[in-house]
């Protein structure tokens, strides 16, 4: 009863119901046009389209990121003939039915464009991965992607599955600001995932580098560009002598990171704690636990990626190895562990409600229980922020592999405990 496809849109929107998520109501189901429900989907996705809520928390991303992806995936079902009838008559209880087929965006397609899959073009339309852009920003006419994965920890190989084949250069409408490099002047590195990542050098400096990750429309993009809101991206292109080169599209306005080696470690100092939206890792930086790098889990990458890292432009995995319970994680960062706040379990917590009826998070200052820190519930987010503008903390409530729960902070209260009554 559970597919993967249904329980991602239960977790984003508590229903599985595609029409519901896209925003199609009952009486609209039954005369629904490829128009129409074109319409609703542009309206939902920019709503949670990742740019929208790239300044926000973390954590807010990387919900909208998951209401975005359900809003692909509905209509990826719902804008194909095929795959409707199916939802239609079975829902989702089967992944099979909802695989793309002959509609995947690939290079067979590309040179067959818009022909005899009339319901397919819709999906092909929206196929640049999270490409929503807006009004302001379409008059260059080029058509490229805003989104980039590695900024919310998200890729997009829910909407468009992931082949890394090589494009032709037709494809690519880049008019101005090209350039082509060379190997060994990039490298294609392997991620923890089995994804890749590329990477350049800064001129001839080989001690500095960018990285880019592949979005759904198979080009890498800078992530620390895109995070300047730039776009600066990459392909994979191959010669007439079948050799490969990468073709970049504009230059950087990001400073490049320290090359480095790909080091893997393994490691048992670790906690994979549970929350509302999904799981979070603590892998801790010293033996006394005073420091550690936090870590989202990210479904559709497969693996963990530490949140610091993605803000400085680096993609940094970890993953559980589920043979040994040990843990494989990237071993350069490019950020600096943050200082480990101890756990507030049970007896130093409350929930309860506020003068105005709402859940509140109580946190006792002292043992006593004379003083405390109020935090209320941010619904859409799943977590507690503290009361006190502009201490703002957030608070969340997560459980250990043993079912323990406790209250997790991220930083120190910038505001005064006040009394408890
Ligand atoms: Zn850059
Ligand atoms: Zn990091
Ligand atoms: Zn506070």
């Amino acid at each position: 009863m559970s597919s993967a496809i249904s329980k991602r849109c239960l977790e984003a929107f508590q229903t599985d119901d595609l029409y519901t998520i896209i925003g199609i109501t009952a009486e609209e189901k039954d005369d629904l046009t490829d128009a129409k429900l074109k319409k609703a989907y542009h309206k939902k996705s920019k709503e949670w389209h990742p740019d929208r809520h790239a300044d926000k928390h973390p954590e807010e991303r990387v919900v909208a990121t998951g209401k975005f992806q359900v809003i692909a995936d509905a209509y990826r079902i719902l804008g194909n003939p095929r795959m409707k009838a199916i939802y239609d008559t079975e829902g989702l209880l089967d992944d099979d039915n909802f695989v793309d087929t002959n509609d995947e965006v690939n290079n067979d397609q590309k040179e067959t464009p818009e022909e005899d899959n009339s319901g397919d073009e819709a999906a092909n339309e929206m196929a640049p991965m999270g490409s929503y852009q807006s009004e302001e920003e379409n008059d260059e006419g080029i058509e490229y992607s805003t989104y980039e994965d590695s900024i919310d920890g998200y890729d997009s190989d829910v909407i468009l599955p992931e082949n890394e084949e090589f494009i032709s250069d037709e494809e690519m409408d880049y008019s101005s600001n090209e350039s082509d490099v060379d190997s060994p002047d990039y490298e294609i590195r392997p991620l923890l995932n089995g994804k890749t990542k590329l990477i350049t050098f800064y001129f001839n400096d080989r001690s500095k580098c960018y990285h880019y990750y592949l979005n759904g429309d198979n080009r890498y993009y800078c992530s620390k560009c895109h995070s300047e809101k730039h776009t600066c991206c990459a392909v994979l292109l191959k010669n007439a002598n079948g050799e490969q080169y990468i073709q970049m599209k504009n230059d950087h306005v990001c400073e490049p990171i320290d090359y480095y080696d790909d080091e893997i470690v393994t490691t048992t100092n670790f906690e994979i704690y549970q929350k509302q939206t999904g799981k979070e890792l603590f892998i801790f930086a010293d033996d006394d636990r005073s420091h550690f790098y936090q870590y989202y889990h990210v479904k559709q990458k497969k693996c963990y990626v530490c949140d610091q890292c993605t803000k400085n432009g680096k993609n940094t995995q970890a993953i559980l190895n589920p043979k040994t319970g040990e843990l494989e994680a990237e071993a350069f960062h490019q950020c600096e562990p943050q200082s480990y706040i101890p756990k507030i379990d049970a007896s130093q917590y409350l929930i309860d409600k506020s003068n105005r009826g709402k859940p509140q998070l109580v946190v006792f200052a002292d043992r006593f229980k004379k003083n405390c820190f109020k935090f209320h519930w941010h619904k859409k987010y799943g977590y507690y922020i503290c009361n006190k503008k502009p201490c703002s903390i957030i608070a969340k409530l997560l459980k250990s592999s043993n079912g323990e729960k406790f209250v997790q902070m991220y930083k120190e209260h910038k505001c005064h405990p006040v009394p408890y009554e």
